[in-house]
């Protein structure tokens, strides 16, 4: 996105502005995002490398986070993750690989909470990684979960069939994340997921994606000091992100969001 007067005026007093532009994480200059981003679509999207999937077994939730969209999707939370579906699933990547060659197989689990379909995705990614092993073909998962329902049996066995990273979002604080990613009764879940990150991260790498906005920006240096006194400080990734009213996971509001 192009530059406008208030980020040039902010930038003035920017440190790091210089570091900025040489990374490229700022222009000055017609170049136009959209097109790039269009042909960088259509070469992945025409390419025969890696077959990419994104796989979501439900759009259930054991979570009512106040910004998800799945209020908007209550319907399709009720849909079973069927034999159906998942033979079908088998049917399409035995097709692709066939027919395109590919090299590699990117799987990709979300929903809803995929944990709640544990038994239907572990059976499902042995099918896949069959497929996988028969055609000499690498496969790697990854996954995005709340964390609740990750025990370390569960984190040791997706290990074993080939997840290299769940990622967990955790917004800010013990108090910030407990006022918007809480449970159906309420209660919130922040206890919870430390305690499961805690126990899953000697056997699978987890990474915790820490969403920011207007109004838990305030719970952050209490955040990161909390984060630093954890045991499991130095075998997890964290990472922040700043949540625009576009961005996934969303805001509580448009004006918690960031611009
Ligand atoms: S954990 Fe994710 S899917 Fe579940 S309610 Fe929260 S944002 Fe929605």
């Amino acid at each position: 996105m192009p530059l406008i007067q208030k980020d040039m005026d902010y930038l003035e007093h920017c440190a790091e502005k210089e570091q900025l532009f040489q990374g490229q994480f700022l222009y000055v200059g017609p170049i136009k995002e959209l097109d790039q981003m269009e042909e960088q679509f259509k070469i992945v999207r025409h390419q025969n490398e890696t077959l990419n999937l994104t796989i979501l077994p439900t759009f259930s939730c054991n979570f009512r986070c106040s910004y998800c969209f799945e209020n908007l999707t209550s319907k399709s939370g009720k849909r079973a993750f069927s034999q159906k579906i998942q033979n079908e699933i088998l049917t399409y990547i035995e097709k692709s690989v066939e027919e395109l060659h590919f090299k590699r197989i990117i799987v990709n689990w979300t929903g809803g909470e995929p944990l709640l379909e544990f038994k239907n995705i572990t059976s499902l990614m042995e099918r896949i990684n069959f497929i996988a092993n028969k055609n000499k073909i690498s496969i790697d998962h990854f996954m995005v979960s709340n964390g609740y329902l990750l025990t370390s049996d569960r984190a040791k066995k997706l290990k074993e069939l080939g997840v290299k990273r769940i990622q967990i979002t955790i917004d800010g604080s013990k108090k910030s994340h407990d006022q918007r990613r809480i449970l159906a009764n309420k209660e919130g879940t922040f206890d919870k997921i430390i305690e499961n990150i805690n126990k899953s991260c000697e056997f699978i790498h987890i990474t915790i994606r820490t969403n920011v906005d207007l109004d838990n920006i305030h719970f952050m240096n209490e955040y990161i000091e909390y984060m630093g006194r954890q045991l499991f400080k130095d075998k997890v990734s964290i990472y922040f992100s700043a949540t625009t009213e576009y961005s996934a996971g969303g805001c509580v509001s448009n004006s918690s969001c960031y611009e």
